[in-house]
């Protein structure tokens, strides 16, 4: 049986806005999915924890201005917190490619940093991502694993046909939910 985690990890792009093949390099590029921001507003309003575990390549590639990035952050962040609820921790990799160091993912170092951060266990952690990377960083750091079939996750069900996967954030919150 599922039980709410201690620790709600979620990707950030395929999850909480649309993904772009070229990364969102301008708030404007951010396309929220209000079902999702709203699904997770309810359930960390509910007092449950949840981090935002994230790629952004663009930032070590030199293609987003850091002051650009916080734009686009600050605009999830304010879509979150409108809809009454808030992330408990950010984690961003911004390494310009795999290898340069364990935090970009399939790497497990953001996963691992977010539960020393907030003192639990992998087994107390769930992620929640659309990538197949997402699924190797959780592997990689002992941490359960549901994908999302939003952005590239219909892409990934195909590759990694295991994966416990859901429709929508929505939807794979919704079953913790019910089976808690
Ligand atoms: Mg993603």
């Amino acid at each position: 049986m599922t039980r709410f985690p201690r620790l709600l990890l979620l990707d950030r792009d395929g999850v909480l806005n649309e993904d772009r093949p070229a990364s969102v390099r301008h708030r404007d590029d951010l396309a929220l999915i209000p079902e999702a921001i709203a699904a997770l507003a309810a359930y960390s309003r509910s007092g449950r924890a949840v981090a935002l575990v994230t790629n952004q390549g663009i930032l070590g590639r030199g293609h987003v201005s850091k002051a650009e990035f916080c734009a686009i952050q600050t605009k999830l962040i304010t879509a979150i917190a409108a809809a009454g609820g808030r992330l408990v921790s950010v984690h961003i990799a911004p390494d310009a490619r795999d290898g340069l160091s364990d935090r970009r993912k399939p790497g497990p170092g953001m996963l691992l940093e977010a539960m020393r951060q907030h003192r639990v266990s992998p087994a107390e952690t769930l992620f929640i991502g659309d990538a197949v990377t997402d699924a190797e960083a959780a592997q990689a750091a002992a941490v359960a694993f549901r994908l999302v079939l939003t952005g590239k996750g219909r892409a990934s069900a195909i590759a990694r046909p295991e994966l416990p996967a859901f429709a929508t954030l929505a939807e794979a919150l919704a079953d913790l939910g019910a089976s808690a």
